[in-house]
């Protein structure tokens, strides 16, 4: 079944021989790749799909603090200067802008939650304050009444998700690294020698490597089980709205206390509405449908805290898989027990965090010593012969 050395001695082509492979081309797969990349390692970037079109491509976009949990600011604060520079590092334009952010409280208990989330999150290095509404509504114009309180911060923004592909893959092709899209990784093995084999679906020859990188997002599990391994991933179906383009309605990014509501407008006069409610769906179905109710429940939630969404029309509404791990901090490190190979993935607000935590990755698989912790999995790792009871 395995593609070993001895098939390919037996007649069949070599296999392509890479310094790293990495699977999933998702925003820390993609990073990863252009970073190794641009290291002069000779890299392949596996993806089942196009580029960046699960989570990465899928998702709402913000860059925020204001949801990131505490322990992960530091990192995201790195982010967000990427990605308010992407246009310099990456070399391509993925929209972003950089405006304030407001997470809003309407009632005494959400205010009591704003007020500790906002303090773990300021003594965690994020520029957040919290403001009464008269401030807000500074802030934000197109703000309601109805908040109590808000915590503001400045540093905050988003960018347009479905550019992520587009621009990672110009810059992968400009860096040199092999593409290999539309093309699932059926499974990872040892080579015997120190390396693995990556096999693919279809049959052809499977890729060698010296590393290997698994950056499968909600189908990391799936990934790490290749080298038995089992490293449990929990998958959010979070479900997202786009308005028709609205006149000018608000300038900020808006969140709610409890985290269920993320509200921007581009440039373009869309608003993007979610929040982390759930949809239907699971890692082998995807997003599979929408729940109306909750749908409802999310607008419901915008236009409380923006009226001049009411009377809005939605263009488009769909889900994407979100990656969480078990303590819901990030699996970013080596493998243990598998020298060379590494995870990048399960990060809280991954998308606001993900560039600077691939680089993180690569600079610790480059030898160079990571300018902040990485995050090991082997604190996440269940030994096989739980397996049965974990189900
Ligand atoms: C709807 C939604 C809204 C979100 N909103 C925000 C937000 O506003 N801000 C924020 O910071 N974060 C947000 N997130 C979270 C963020 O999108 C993710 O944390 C981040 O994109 C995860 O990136 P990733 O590279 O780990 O995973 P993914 O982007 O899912 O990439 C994994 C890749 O692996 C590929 N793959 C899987 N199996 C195989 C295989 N066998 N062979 C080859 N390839 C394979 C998949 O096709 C996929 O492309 C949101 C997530 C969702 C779903």
């Amino acid at each position: 079944m395995s593609a070993t050395p001895s098939v390919a001695s037996a007649g069949t082509p070599l296999p392509a021989s890479f310094d790293a492979v990495v699977v999933g081309g998702g925003i820390h797969g993609c990073a990863a790749a252009l970073f190794l990349s641009r290291a002069n390692m000779r890299i392949a970037l596996v993806e089942r799909g196009g580029l960046c079109r699960e989570a990465s491509g899928t998702n709402a976009g913000t860059l925020t603090m204001q949801m990131t949990r505490a322990a992960l600011i530091p990192y995201a604060l790195e982010a967000h200067r990427m990605w308010a520079s992407a246009a310099d590092w990456l070399g391509h334009d993925l929209g972003v802008t950089v405006c304030d952010g407001l997470s809003l409280a309407f009632t005494e208990e959400e205010a009591a939650m704003l007020e500790a989330r906002a303090a773990r999150r300021r003594a965690a290095g994020a520029p957040i304050e919290i403001v009464g509404l008269a401030a807000a509504q500074r802030i934000e114009p197109g703000l309601s009444a109805h908040p109590i309180l808000a915590s503001h911060c400045r540093v905050d923004g988003y960018a347009s998700a479905n550019l992520t592909g587009l621009a990672f893959r110009r810059a992968l092709l400009e860096a040199g690294a092999r593409l290999f899209e539309h093309t699932p990784a059926a499974g990872a093995e040892p080579d015997g020698s120190g390396g693995y084999l990556v096999r693919v679906a279809g049959g052809g020859p499977p890729l060698r490597t010296r590393r290997l990188v698994l950056c499968g997002g909600a189908w990391l599990e799936e990934m790490a089980g290749w080298l038995g391994v089992r490293l449990p991933v929990r998958v959010l179906v979070n479900q997202l709205a786009v308005t028709e383009r609205l006149a000018p309605a608000m300038r900020t990014v808006i969140g709610v206390a409890s985290g269920l509501l993320s509200l921007k407008q581009f440039g373009n006069g869309t608003a993007v509405i979610g929040g982390g409610w759930q949809a239907a769906g699971d890692r082998d179905r995807g997003g599979a449908a929408l729940v109306p109710a909750r749908l409802v429940g999310n607008l419901r939630l915008a236009c409380h805290a923006i009226p001049a969404l009411r009377g809005a029309r939605l263009v488009r509404t769909w889900a994407g898989l979100e990656a969480e791990t078990r303590d819901a901090l990030p699996a970013v490190g080596p493998l243990p027990g598998h020298p060379g190979a590494f995870v990048c993935g399960g990060v809280h607000s991954g998308f606001t965090s993900g560039p600077w935590m691939a680089r993180l990755l690569a600079d610790r698989i480059l030898g160079r010593e990571p300018a902040m912790p990485l995050f090991p999995p082997d604190r996440l790792i269940e030994a096989p012969e739980t397996c049965g009871d974990a189900r």
